[in-house]
């Protein structure tokens, strides 16, 4: 039995990894679950799989979790704080972490668990992008096993699938990205929060969701894949695919071109990375090749997408860097989900907070929590700054 410790639970990466888990009660059970507020889904999730552990994060939610588990005659132990998301992520009794938080918040128990020599199933690309050496050197040191749950990702660990050494063999990493919500819209004025939360294929959290409106994601993905892979940011490229049935590519130094298809459905890579190197049923539909019609690809606009310019940029400069671009992100999208910057301005804070941080090669975690704090007040103070100067323009 292979026992899993689920961060972040009650989102959406949670909910596909719980379909899969309960697709295979014979393989997978769980060990513990974690949430950020969500009491009530939590219990729920409790309920449904009888994990030993759930943690919440916030500790002033610690009694209402607690009472909730007795109410419901559980046997689950509550716990509460950053702390205890660490513990439950390398505990003994746990083989498998899948790392579903949002945000740089899920790099303390991520790290913990490749230290621990657990294997990592990656969601949480903040982490990565905010340490990515210090994560791929943790999961050496550990001896575990550092799995892509995003689809791009587990689309490339498939295509690499025999590759004799990747970095001699292999010429390009090529990306694919839907494009999001406003691949052909050429006025980012008075774009709404519901606006860029509803992604043409795919149903994801509402940060990620963002992301993806504005290309950040993929400017994520690229750090993530030069560091899950190690590549240079020069071999990887990003193509605009808006179908999003091609999940990524390999083009190799003879010309071939190696892609992994499937519909767009998390539960495919969850599945992979928590079976692998065998494959099980995720529940996913079958890819009907006579109902697909015409596959496109296009470039980038990096004029109207200023964000996956700045990732690209930000992956040359060194982790201080990401980790800046990262919480000023982070800082940004919240601001604009809060209806207190407008979606134009976001890569603005991301840019200004880049230009006002000096951040040198983070060396140790603390390091990088150090850059993400500093970063983080800046970006506040210049989405202060868009809101007053927005508020003034309003007035006049
Ligand atoms: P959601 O917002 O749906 O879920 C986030 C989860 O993290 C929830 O369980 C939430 O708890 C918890 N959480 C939020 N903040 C904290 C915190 N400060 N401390 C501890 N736990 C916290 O996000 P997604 O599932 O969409 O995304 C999760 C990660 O996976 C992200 O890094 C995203 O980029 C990545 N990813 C997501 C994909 C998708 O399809 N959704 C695809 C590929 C990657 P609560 O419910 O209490 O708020």
């Amino acid at each position: 039995m292979n026992r899993i410790t689920l961060l972040g639970a009650t989102g959406s990466i949670g909910a596909s990894t719980l379909d899969v888990v309960a697709r295979h009660p014979e393989r997978f059970g769980l060990y513990a679950v974690t949430a950020s507020r969500s009491v009530e889904a939590l219990v729920g999730i409790c309920a449904r799989f009888r994990p030993r552990v759930a943690v919440i994060a916030d500790e002033a939610r610690l009694a209402s979790l607690s009472d909730a588990l007795r109410v419901a005659g559980l046997p689950t132990v509550a716990r509460a704080g950053s702390q205890a998301l660490a513990e439950v992520a390398c505990a003994p009794e746990c083989d498998t972490v899948v790392a579903a938080i949002v945000g740089a918040a899920g790099l303390v128990p991520t790290i913990a668990a490749a230290r621990a020599g657990k294997r990592v199933l990656l969601a949480n690309k903040e982490s990565i992008v905010c340490a990515g050496r210090l994560l791929i050197e943790a999961v050496r040191a550990g001896g575990g096993q550092l799995l892509p749950v995003d689809s791009e990702h587990s689309a490339i660990h498939q295509c690499l699938a025999g590759a004799r050494l990747a970095e001699r063999d292999v010429r390009r990493l090529i990306l694919t990205a839907s494009g999001g919500p406003f691949r052909t819209r050429s006025d980012f004025a008075g774009i709404t929060p519901e606006e860029a939360c509803a992604h043409p294929n795919w149903v994801m959290g509402r940060k990620i969701s963002v992301d993806s409106a504005t290309l950040m994601n993929k400017g994520l993905e690229v750090i993530e894949a030069s560091w899950l892979f190690g590549f240079a940011a020069g071999r990887i490229e990003v193509v605009v695919h808006p179908q999003s049935v091609i999940h990524s590519m390999v083009e190799f130094v003879d010309g071939s071109v190696v892609a992994q298809l499937g519909t767009p459905d998390m539960r495919t890579p969850i599945a992979y990375a928590l079976s692998y190197p065998e494959r099980i049923d995720s529940g996913s539909a079958t890819l009907d090749f006579t109902q697909l019609g015409a596959l496109s690809f296009e470039a980038p606009d990096l004029r109207r997408f200023r964000c996956l310019a700045l990732a690209f940029a930000a992956l040359a400069g060194g982790t201080g860097r990401t980790a800046t671009l990262n919480a000023a992100n982070e800082i940004a999208v919240e601001a604009f989900l809060g209806g207190r910057l407008q979606f134009v301005d976001i890569a603005r804070v991301i840019e200004e907070t880049l230009n006002a941080v000096d951040a040198d090669e983070p060396d140790s975690v603390e390091a990088v929590l150090d850059i993400d704090a500093r970063a983080r007040r800046v970006a506040m103070r210049c989405v202060e700054r868009r809101a007053i100067a927005t508020l003034n323009a309003v007035a006049s």
